[in-house]
């Protein structure tokens, strides 16, 4: 044995194991097989059965029921049966459960923590210091949310029965995220663990028994991806929350499409780990460490791409190695490691592929002088150098401890190179130049942006992704929404099928010349535009005369929209103020126009009361105005030493597709909100009035709003829906038509993630400020990005 003067000689780490006994003697109670939770009961293990494996021993630890149809109908029945109950509560009473949950993981958290590192393979020292206290946190969070919600969330409702599909990369905390906001706010859960991890989970439903939560308020199913699908799908789901990857996301997304179910999706991330030649280079390592190698790179938001100026990238490079160096990986309970195992032998070979392909492809990978445990899951941490931009290590999220690097002179070139993936969940930025970091922070497309930290979180920080990241957030209030809803947007009646036919030639019988005639072009990057295909479709009024012809835009003619949206960048950038400024001229040269708008209206023969159609419009303009400089983000008291803001900030490019009742006041209240949040739009004006837009054009012309931001089109309404559904380039997508339409939409817009809020072909009270307007349409033109910043001492 060494003395302690040897030890202090060589500064060697002698074995400090954590005790796993109480743990293995929880499993060894268990090992018949662990069951469901529904109702409030635990289930015998019954079927086949799924080995679950400690990956740093590789020993079986215990054996998990594979959930079927039967038993998520089952959970999915409970937990409707408990939601009149459990929503009905006063909010005090479910905070006092909240409190209960928070309280009772804290009075078990080394066991928890010990549980989630033999499941998991993730070291004790952040089981202990990082998962289970957070989950704690986010128990306490939400109790606060659940004693608030009726003040805070005024008119708004629990959403209902809610299917949480999980990871297994932070087991227990995952649960936490997707619990905690759903009781708060009122719901029900159906919740199922990845099979790889499901032990915490099963431990956290033995906890809600000793709290006394009211049976079938939470549900836990075990089993595999089948399982998931039977919970995702389930008829009597009305939200769906997911945390996976990206694939997976997609095929939900596509499964529940025109269903109604409210959705948020938390998917993969390549996040750029920027370090500029100001930045504290040694701090900045720290900070890799955090970011790649924390939990062995099997983080979404993984500072996986490290962007480092030129001038410093050799010296930050010979840092990170002489870090890396001293990195220790081995025994996950062993309290001194630095690193335990990756979840499976599987994800192991999933990641050397990864790797593998990289060095095929030229790059370098420097991997630490670690010795590995003979045994078990153990990767080795390292990071790729003479990496490129479209290199697979730069491109695919490798979900494991390897980062690519690639290097930047300019800022220009590093917000090029941080964007220049399909992903945007996170990003980390490194400087001592608070301007620099700034600037960069609102340049980079990121949900989550860290300046000088990297991996911080916290339950009042709104925590998601942009583009192919997914959307929703969890955490603090914007999480909250997520949970709750208002339910106006899908109350109306069903619309009738659209009748409007799409005639090319020429109109048969005598036109109504008696009402105005127009011939409609398209808008298309601030000109008049002839539709691409050269065709045109008879417009009917009154009585069904032919009133005119509208252009037949195609899907050029959407492409053609969406390239000139995607030039008017500028107009994210103008302050709140000039964009109230142009909504308000917009009032004002459009009532300038009141009386052909409102004969024009009237020669559609739909429109009960055009007055009353065009006063409203111009009421919605000057509240959108007002609303430019007032729907604003807020900063919240996170972690010491750090203050968090959340920022409204614009899509890009949104899609509008208007429906043809109230064909004025319906496209205007869906292209304002878009536009006061800074987005472009491309808007389908209403199919079978289409002769609006052409004088709305006219209008849009000549009140300062920049060529681009609004672009509108007229044609047949769900070919023009599918391509912009489509369109890589279009962020999110407003979809009003049928319920067929609505289904269609969903399922294209799988392709690149965008947001879709479809009406499933629900009639809606434009005229209503309750149902055309509101700070719902607000939110729904805006993606939270959440940015913490170092503040105070
Ligand atoms: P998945 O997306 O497959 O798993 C996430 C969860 O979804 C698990 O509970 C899984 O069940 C479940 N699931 C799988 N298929 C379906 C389905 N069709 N419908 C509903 N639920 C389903 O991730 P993997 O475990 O396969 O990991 C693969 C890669 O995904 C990783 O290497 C990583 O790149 C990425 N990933 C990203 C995560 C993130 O937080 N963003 C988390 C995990 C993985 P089960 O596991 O039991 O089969």
């Amino acid at each position: 044995m060494p003395s302690i003067k040897d030890i202090m000689q060589t500064m060697e780490y002698g074995p400090a194991p954590e005790s796993n006994a109480e743990v293995k003697a929880w499993l060894s109670a268990r090992s018949a097989g662990i069951g469901h939770f529904i109702d409030g009961r635990f289930t015998s293990a019954a079927g086949d059965l799924i080995d679950v494996v400690n990956p740093a021993t590789e020993d079986v630890i215990g054996r998990v029921a594979k959930g079927t149809a039967d038993d998520v109908d089952a959970a999915v029945a409970a937990a409707r049966a408990a939601f009149h109950e459990w929503s009905a509560l006063p909010g005090h009473e479910r905070a006092k459960y909240l409190y209960a949950i928070a309280r009772h993981i804290q009075k078990r958290e080394r066991f928890f923590s010990v549980l989630e590192t033999m499941d998991n393979g993730k070291t004790i020292r952040e089981t202990r210091d990082i998962d289970i206290p957070l989950v704690a946190r986010h128990f306490y969070h939400h109790a606060g949310w659940a004693e608030l919600v009726a003040d805070a969330f005024p008119q708004h409702r629990p959403v209902g029965v809610c299917g949480q599909i999980i990871p297994w990369n932070f087991p227990l905390l995952m649960l936490a995220w997707k619990v905690a906001p759903a009781l708060a706010a009122g719901n029900t859960v159906v919740l199922k663990p990845a099979d790889l991890t499901p032990m915490t989970a099963h431990a956290f439903a033995e906890l809600l028994v000793e709290i006394g939560l009211p049976a079938g308020v939470v549900n836990i199913v075990q089993g595999d991806g089948e399982t998931g699908a039977a919970i995702a799908g389930h008829s009597d789901v009305d939200k769906v929350a997911f945390t996976g990857s990206t694939d997976v996301g997609r095929l939900i997304r596509r499964q529940i499409a025109g269903s109604g179910k409210k959705l948020s999706l938390e998917l993969g991330g390549k996040s750029p780990f920027i370090v500029l030649e100001d930045a504290d280079l040694d701090a900045a390592v720290e900070g890799v460490v955090d970011a790649i190698w924390f939990n062995q790179g099997e983080v979404c938001c993984a500072g996986s791409r490290l962007l480092v100026q030129e001038g410093v990238a050799p010296r930050f490079f010979d840092k990170l190695k002489a870090r890396m160096a001293t990195l220790r990986v081995g025994d996950p309970l062993d309290k001194t490691m630095d690193m335990g195992a990756v979840v499976s032998m599987k994800q192991l070979s999933r990641i050397k592929t990864l790797l593998k392909a990289g060095e095929e492809e030229g790059a370098t990978l420097n991997l630490a002088p670690v010795a590995l445990p003979e045994k078990g899951a153990f990767c080795t941490p390292g990071f790729f150098t003479d990496s490129h931009p479209a290199n697979s290590v730069s491109q695919v999220e490798i979900f494991g401890p390897v980062a690519a690097t690639l290097t930047f002179r300019t800022l220009d070139e590093a917000v090029a190179l941080a964007n220049d993936t399909r992903y945007g969940l996170a990003a980390s930025l490194w400087s001592e130049n608070v301007n620099r970091a700034i600037e960069l922070a609102a340049r980079v497309k990121a949900g989550v942006v860290w300046i000088n930290a990297t991996n911080m979180f916290d339950a009042a920080a709104p925590f998601g992704g942009y583009r192919e990241s997914g959307y929703g957030r969890e955490g603090g209030r914007a999480g909250m929404l997520e949970y709750l809803t208002t339910g106006w947007d899908k109350q109306g009646k069903v619309r009738a099928a659209s009748a409007a036919p799409i005639d090319v030639a020429p109109a048969t019988g005598k036109a109504d010349r008696t009402a105005i005639d127009v011939t409609a072009k398209l808008y298309i990057g601030g000109k008049q535009a002839r539709p691409d295909g050269g065709q045109s479709y008879t417009v009917y009024g009154k009585a069904g005369a032919a009133i005119g012809e509208a252009g037949l835009a195609n899907r050029k003619d959407v492409r053609n929209a969406v390239e000139a949206a995607n030039k008017a960048t500028a107009w994210g950038g103008v302050t709140a103020h000039n964009r109230a400024q142009v909504l308000y001229f917009l009032a004002e040269n459009l009532d300038q126009r009141r009386d052909e708008f409102v004969a024009a209206l009237a020669a559609t023969g739909t429109v009960a009361k055009p007055e009353e159609e065009f006063e409203a419009a111009i009421r919605r303009c000057f509240w959108y105005a007002a609303q430019a400089d007032k729907f604003d983000g807020a900063v919240t008291a996170t972690k010491s030493q750090h203050v968090t803001m959340t920022v409204n900030e614009p899509f890009g490019t949104i899609g509008v597709v208007a429906p043809d009742e109230a064909p004025l006041l319906a496209l205007l209240s869906l292209i304002l909100p878009a536009i006061t949040m800074g987005n472009r739009v491309v808007a389908v004006a209403s199919q079978a009035h289409p002769l609006i837009a052409a004088r709305l054009y006219q209008v849009f012309e000549t009140s300062d709003i920049p060529a681009g931001v609004v672009n509108l089109l007229t044609g047949e309404r769900d070919v023009l829906a599918k391509t912009l559904a489509e369109h890589d380039d279009v962020a999110a997508l407003w979809y009003c038509g049928s319920e067929d339409g609505s289904r269609m939409v969903e399922v294209a817009s799988a392709g690149n993630l965008k947001p879709v809020w479809s009406d499933l072909g629900r009639l809606r009270d434009w005229l209503d400020p309750r149902f055309g307007q509101g700070q719902e349409y607000l939110r729904r033109a805006s993606q939270v990005k959440t940015i913490w910043l170092p503040y105070g001492e």
